[in-house]
């Protein structure tokens, strides 16, 4: 029997994990993109990423969270390297902003995920490093944790090649219908799944671009203090700090403390240099003083300037082009799709071999901007 071929253009998190559950189904699978995968461009570049299942009242992203957790355990025994560390989260309800909060311990009870509800008091004994001052409560998710991004994506290629996938460098274009392009000519598969992050866009003018928003994130790391493990994952969550626009890491394997303001900034994906600008440096400063005040007067000892591609109601894309019938797009990270890599790309996986169709959700359009309280992003 002929093996179905697959063409997967982006080798970010998306393409990896779809690239690797379809080799693993039997099919001939080649993975193209135009840089090294890991490269510090691509949205699955940073040293990490938070995994929670906190999701709003949304029970769809809940579930996949908590089943991602599973799979991403299975691969980090299947590569044999540390790709997930559970130090928990720490989600803070600011007062007066916390509807997300307050539709997420309902779901939580739903689903089944564990959590405990803390009163500010709860937090400022179990996790000093935290100011919790203009907090009504916070949750806390001990199965979250974090991801180590850039060794994820090339565990996922190291697996993916062991079943047998094959790995290209190309930069792929699309012609004036959209179709995808390689060297001149189009793109010869069964199915093309293009998995292209924010670059997705400019390639779809027609069909993605009107869904998409992309937005430039800067992160930066903050030194421990010397002499002291506080700050280390082994004694500090990650956190969601949505109140402030901001959510964090605690160091881990030497990184520092990662600080995200989430401050939608301008960002040219392909000409730019990926230096964070002194604005964004000074407002999260004065977040990491204000919220971790034991680390104040620490230096910047890293930074990474990232983009993610949004679309209105914060849901991924996973549909067919309209046009093009083996074109399927695969991704619309909208901020938070490291985590359910594993499961998105093992959906993805049976949407592309015809098996079942895509969900609703993760149709290309018509979209609309949801509240906080519907939001699963709570943006
Ligand atoms: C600062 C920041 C913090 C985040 N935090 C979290 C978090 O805590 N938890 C979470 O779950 N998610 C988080 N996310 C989101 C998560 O990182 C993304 O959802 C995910 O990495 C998207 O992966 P991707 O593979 O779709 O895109 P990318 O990783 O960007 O990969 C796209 C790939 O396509 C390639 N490509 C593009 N165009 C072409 C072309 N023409 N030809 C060939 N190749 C091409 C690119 O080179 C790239 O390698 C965060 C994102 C950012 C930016």
């Amino acid at each position: 029997m002929t093996k179905t071929r697959i063409t997967i253009v982006g080798a970010g998190i998306t393409g990896t994990m779809t690239a690797l559950s379809l080799q693993r189904r039997g099919c001939q699978v080649t993975l193209i993109d135009k840089w090294e995968p890991g490269h510090a461009r691509a949205a699955s570049s940073d040293y990490n990423r938070v995994i929670r299942a906190i999701s709003g009242r949304d029970a769809f992203y809940t579930r996949w969270a908590r089943e991602s957790r599973q799979r991403w355990l299975e691969l980090q025994a299947q590569a044999g390297e540390n790709l997930m560390y559970e130090c928990g989260a720490l989600i803070l309800a600011t007062a007066g902003h916390c509807d997300w909060e307050d539709a997420t311990s309902q779901t939580f009870d739903e689903v089944g995920v564990p959590y405990y509800r803390f009163t500010p008091a709860d937090v400022q004994s179990r996790f000093q490093q935290f100011k919790t001052d203009d907090i009504a409560y916070a949750l806390f998710e001990p199965e979250a944790g974090l991801l180590m991004a850039h060794r994820c994506v090339l565990a996922g290629i190291k697996l993916f090649k062991q079943a047998g996938g094959v790995v290209t460098r190309g930069a792929v274009t699309t012609d004036t219908s959209e179709r995808p392009m390689l060297d001149g000519k189009p793109l010869e598969a069964d199915v093309i799944i293009m998995a292209t992050g924010a670059w997705m866009a400019d390639q779809f003018p027609r069909t993605i671009k009107p869904i998409s928003q992309i937005v430039g994130i800067n992160v930066l790391y903050t030194s421990t203090p010397e002499g002291s493990d506080t700050y280390d994952m082994a004694k500090m969550p990650c956190w969601i700090d949505h109140g402030q626009g901001s959510f964090g890491i605690p160091s881990s394997e030497g990184s520092g403390v990662k600080a995200a303001v989430v401050i939608p900034d301008k960002i040219d994906l392909d000409n730019e240099a990926r230096l964070v600008k002194k604005e964004m440096i000074n407002r999260t400063e004065a977040y990491v003083r204000r919220r971790l005040p034991g680390l104040a007067g620490q230096k910047v000892v890293d930074s990474k300037f990232n983009q993610i591609i949004l679309t209105p109601d914060t849901h991924f894309v996973l549909d067919w082009h309209p046009e093009h019938n083996n074109v399927l797009f695969a991704g619309g990270c909208s901020g938070h799709l490291f985590k359910h890599a594993p499961v998105f790309g093992d959906f993805a996986a049976g949407v592309a071999l015809r098996e079942y169709g895509t969900a609703d959700r993760f149709k290309i359009g018509p979209r609309r901007k949801l509240s906080p309280r519907e939001s699963p992003s709570g943006r």
